[in-house]
């Protein structure tokens, strides 16, 4: 008798969505202990196109410099990938319009979206919740300063215990800023890519 084909197991891919300027060894180490610990098959690095909740607060750099840097930091990583979906969709960016769209682009996959915990107790001031909890189940990552933050009632979630890092964007923009070291923060490829397209040196 032949064999029966394998029967197809739904594909887990993970989105981490930020707006990565730049992005930093804590969003690695935390996307791919997210990735272990919740069994994702991928995770998806999402580079907001406009953060809507940071317009006005600082500049930017442009989506382009930040998908650069994302590529350069997921070079070579196995099971990390970038995304410019939301800069291809343009405008502001929504996290539940994009959990949308990849359900219609991977119509076999189960989404999960991945939140450090400093952005897990900022869900309540987000658009879209209802429908963002019927679109994916959160997987919840501590970040030093927020330990402990999780989803309010309604969310489907679980918690992935990672290396509590303190690096941040804004801490490596200012070290950029005042000429201090950058080196282990960020890998060297995103080390170059900074220096190179000359980001950060003044105000931001
Ligand atoms: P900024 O200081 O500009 O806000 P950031 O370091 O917070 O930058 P973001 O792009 O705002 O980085 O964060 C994207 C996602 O990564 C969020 O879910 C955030 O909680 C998570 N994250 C950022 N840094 C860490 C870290 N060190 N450990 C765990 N999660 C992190
Ligand atoms: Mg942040």
């Amino acid at each position: 008798r032949r064999k029966l084909p394998a029967v197809g197991r739904r594909e887990r891919v993970g989105i981490f969505g930020g707006t990565f300027d730049p992005p930093h060894v804590g969003h690695l180490v935390a996307a791919l202990n997210a990735r272990h610990g919740a069994r994702l098959d991928r995770v998806l690095l999402v580079v907001a196109n406009e953060p809507w909740q940071k317009l006005g607060v600082r500049d930017l750099s442009p989506a382009a410099d930040r998908l650069a840097m994302v590529d350069a930091a997921v070079d070579g990583v196995e099971g990390l990938a970038a995304s410019d979906i939301e800069i291809r969709r343009g405008g502001r960016s929504y996290t539940a319009d994009t959990l949308a769209q990849l359900h219609d682009e991977l119509p076999g996959a189960d989404l999960f979206l991945i939140l450090g915990s400093d952005a897990v107790a900022g869900l309540p001031t987000w658009e879209h919740t209802e429908r963002l909890k019927e679109l994916a189940d959160i997987v919840v990552v501590d970040r030093p300063g927020t330990e402990g933050a999780r989803p309010p009632e309604g969310y489907r979630y679980e918690v992935v215990e990672v290396p509590q890092l303190e690096i941040s964007s804004t801490d490596i923009r200012a070290r950029v800023r005042d000429g201090r070291p950058l080196d282990y923060l960020l890998p060297r490829d995103v080390i170059a890519c900074v220096l190179g397209r000359g980001l950060y040196r003044d105000g931001a």
